[in-house]
């Protein structure tokens, strides 16, 4: 039994949200974590950095992701709580006791995400999820002050349920398995502000026909097809927006642009903000983390492009002015023609190293079992009227037929020159003819030698 108490807010406060049309706080807790600094830090992190490269009005930000995240679980403890409340313990019924718990994990289950997460973790070691579960626990931050009013261990009981950890299976699966708060609200969320119509689904019939029950959550037989259509949107959002090649293309430069400042860093006195520099130097701490955002690194790339380094000032023209580089599929197979196209690039006068790069994106829309990793056991279960549970791809030929899968593909990417020598005929050089050779329908391809 939670041993911590809610305490409601005399007059709840509402806020208007595009997806959810209402956010409702109606608990003090939540109103203070809101005005916490490193929770108001989420405004200035955009939710799917480089991608608002190419969907202009992607431009929205974590904060109202884990707004929206918040909202979610509150009406999902309302639906439980009127429809499937637990009269004794192991009934596998829902105790609302853990309703504050539940609520404050989704609020912050994203709050140790910064600029260009992806990115970021890759350079310089930092991970988002060690991050958050600090920020939540370290005393030096306003969150944690604010959750230690509740009670001195429900921080550790709200990191608890972000690491998976919490015993209550129906709490943690609300926050992560594979049709959580999480993912339904970025999906929609994501949809809307990109203006695509793929992360389209019924959110209202998935609510209304969920429910708990002793292993998780799950959902009625009435809402399968709901289900369904959730799976299919993940799936297209997947590869319509998330795997965008031009968001990726733009995200190969953030990394090449920081890998060189970093290098310039050590080499020269680059011009840098003191919290990148730290970073930079390879000695960072929380603090540092906390004053990154989407402004700060942007003013660095803007400081950059005056910078004496020729490639590190190129790069960052190429990320702040949208210049992306252009890409083709390639494969195991076509994958050895590389060192060829690389020669060929580095001619041209780009240095390989900063200019071309491989990249996979590859997703599993739907996985029915699995024991270990990221999506542990996290199978959606359809609860048949007499009880019997059943696993989604049982049900849905739709969902069988992604079940598993991975979609996506992998690219290599290069300057879009060497794809445009007749534009300009001036600078027509053999050189991109014999490159475009290899590329023929956006895929890499062998050149047959002439018979003779
Ligand atoms: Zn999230």
């Amino acid at each position: 039994m939670p041993n911590f108490h809610s305490n409601r807010l005399a007059k709840e406060v509402v806020l208007r949200d595009p997806v959810h049309e209402y956010i409702h706080i109606e608990d003090q807790v939540i109103l203070d974590i809101l005005k916490t600094k490193e929770f108001q830090r989420m405004r200035r992190i955009k939710q799917l950095g480089p991608i608002a490269y190419v969907f202009p009005g992607a431009t929205h930000t974590r904060f109202e992701h884990n707004l929206g995240v918040y909202e979610l679980t509150r009406r999902i403890c309302n639906i439980f709580a009127k429809k499937y409340p637990s009269r004794r313990s192991g009934d596998g019924l829902w105790d609302d006791n853990n309703r504050l718990l539940v609520e404050c994990a989704g609020l912050l289950h994203d709050i140790g995400h910064g600029p260009y997460s992806h990115t970021f973790e890759h350079l310089f070691g930092t991970d988002h999820e060690k991050i958050g579960q600090k920020i939540i626990m370290d005393p030096s931050t306003d969150i944690n002050r604010v959750l230690s009013q509740v009670s001195p261990n429900f921080p550790g009981l709200v990191a608890s349920v972000i690491a998976k950890t919490y015993p209550n299976p129906q709490v943690v699966k609300m926050i992560s398995s594979q049709a959580d708060a999480d993912r339904m609200d970025y999906l929609k969320r994501d949809a809307y502000f990109t203006g695509v119509t793929y992360g389209e689904f019924d959110l209202s019939r998935i609510l209304q026909e969920i429910r708990p029950y002793s292993d998780g959550i799950c959902f009625t037989m009435a809402g399968m097809h709901a289900v369904e259509d959730y799976i299919v949107s993940r799936y297209q959002m997947y590869q319509q927006v998330y795997f965008h090649r031009v968001g990726r293309s733009m995200e190969v430069i953030l990394q090449h642009l920081l890998e060189r400042a970093k290098i310039a860093y050590q080499q020269s006195n680059l011009p840098v903000t003191p919290s990148l520099a730290k970073f930079l130097a390879g000695n960072w701490d929380l603090t540092d983390y906390l004053k990154l955002d989407d402004g700060v690194m942007e003013t660095n790339f803007s400081m950059w492009t005056k910078s004496s380094d020729p490639i590190l000032a190129d790069l960052s023209k190429r990320y702040l002015f949208r210049q992306p580089l252009a890409s083709v599929c390639i494969d195991e197979e076509t994958k050895s023609l590389l060192p060829k196209l690389k020669t060929l690039i580095k001619q041209a006068g780009f240095d390989p190293n900063y200019y071309t790069d491989t990249n996979s994106a590859f997703d599993e829309p739907y996985d029915a079992y699995k024991p270990s990793g990221k999506n542990a056991n996290s199978q959606i279960e359809i609860m048949q009227n007499d009880g019997q549970l059943i696993e989604l791809s049982q049900l849905s030929p739709l969902v069988r037929s992604l079940n598993g899968t991975l979609q996506g593909d992998e690219r290599f990417f290069f300057p879009k020159v060497m794809m445009s020598n007749n534009l300009e005929p001036q600078i027509f050089d053999p050189l991109y003819q014999k490159f475009q050779r290899y590329v023929k329908n956006g895929t890499l391809r062998y050149i047959r030698k002439p018979k003779k």
